[in-house]
């Protein structure tokens, strides 16, 4: 396919479902022909290679990423009147999946370095109700997980990791997905593995969080019309398993050229003044599922940076603008400017440039080159 050479996008999924497309099309018309389409064989292979795959027992396939957080933790007795601690600067989805279950998202503030939650934050906002914690491994970078279970383990709190952007990547060696009791994937079709519709996965490596997963997102039954407790419907359907199941061996060379982008970034971007490239603890592997700087300068430098990109030609992002503590949805639990400082700073100043793993070394180079005269026109 050619490429608008004078246009850079934020991501581009056309050129992956065009290598793809004979092979897509098969397995969704596997799908059709067999008119299964949820709980069927599909489903099952995917939950077993992506258990595989996160060097985890169990997974049980879900409609989405925040139910898989929802349904984690529900199945680990989280419920009304618990404390879960979450950081303040993720997706607002990490935060609501603890809302849905009468819970209370504790908020804790982010290591400016990594973007994840600060370990020792935890600490300072646990009450005797705080029953979970959930780090965010944010952008594809691990939170620091040894000192997140040490913390938790002292104080008997139950680890959920929100993976939805890190599938794939390691902290010490293991995957993440496998480091707490549970692990929320989200298969939205813009994530590193992306469904063609909406998807997710709970994994786990105790058989008994599995087992109530699974009565769960099937309307609470433990048997045929038996429901012992309410559940959700919450199920992945065939044919996006099929699509997830010829994408999931493509991944690692995926995240490969995702890897192989964000190191020129971090190479050509080295000593532009005003910018702050990703920085990567030499125990992780970053999956990249987006490469975000920080723009430094006088307040509101970011969004004007954004604009002069954007009418260059260039999509960038703010991932995210308004941390958690300020959103309208939280305005009840009395936080305000200067709560979460590292939070509050992160949201001004973070901007993802663009990356997908067909993007070439040349749109790098001209997403860099843009870029480095945007930061000295704009103070
Ligand atoms: C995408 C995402 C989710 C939610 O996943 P969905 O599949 O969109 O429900 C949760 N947390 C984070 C950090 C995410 O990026």
């Amino acid at each position: 396919m050619a490429k608008d050479s004078s246009k850079v996008p934020f991501i581009d999924l056309r050129e992956q479902y065009a290598g793809l497309r004979d092979e897509i099309r098969a397995a969704i018309n596997g799908v059709l022909e067999s008119q299964q389409f949820v709980l069927g064989p599909h489903g099952a292979a995917l939950e077993h290679d992506l258990a595989a795959y996160c060097d985890a027992k169990h997974a049980v396939a879900l409609a989405n990423g925040t139910d898989a957080l929802t349904i984690a933790l529900a199945a680990c007795g989280i419920g009304p009147g618990d404390e879960v601690i979450v950081p303040a600067f993720t997706f607002v989805a990490t935060a609501t999946a603890v809302v849905r279950l009468g819970a209370r998202p504790v908020f804790a503030d982010i290591d400016a370095a990594t973007f994840n939650l600060d370990p020792a934050e935890i600490e300072r906002r646990r009450t005797p109700q705080t029953k979970a914690v959930i780090p965010v491994h944010l952008y594809g970078l691990p939170a620091a997980m040894e000192e997140i279970n040490s913390v938790a383990t002292r104080h008997g709190l139950v680890v959920i990791e929100d993976n939805a952007q890190a599938i794939g990547a390691r902290y010490k060696s293991a995957r993440t997905g496998s480091l707490g009791m549970s692990a929320g994937i989200s298969f939205y079709p813009t994530k590193n593995l992306g469904a063609y519709g909406d998807g997710g996965m709970m994994i786990t490596n105790s058989e008994k969080v599995a087992a109530h997963a699974r009565r769960l997102r099937d309307h609470g039954q433990s048997g045929k019309y038996l429901s012992a407790e309410p559940g959700w419907n919450s199920r992945l359907d065939e044919i996006q398993a099929a699509v997830l199941q010829v994408k999931l061996p493509h991944l690692d060379d995926w995240t490969a050229a995702r890897r192989s982008r964000a190191h020129l970034y971090n190479e050509l971007l080295a000593g532009v003044v005003g910018i702050t490239t990703p920085d990567t603890p030499s125990h992780s592997e970053h999956v990249y599922h987006l490469y975000t700087t920080r723009i430094h300068g006088e307040s509101g430098r970011r969004d004007r940076v954004q604009q002069k990109m954007s009418s260059l030609g260039i999509s960038t992002g703010a991932y995210y603008p308004t941390p958690l503590h300020l959103q309208p949805i939280f305005a009840g639990y009395g936080h305000k400017l200067g709560s979460f400082p590292a939070s509050e700073q992160a949201s001004a100043e973070v901007l993802s440039l663009p990356l997908f793993p067909e993007l070439t070394n040349e749109q790098v180079e001209r997403v860099v080159d843009s870029l480095t005269k945007v930061l000295k026109e704009t103070s």
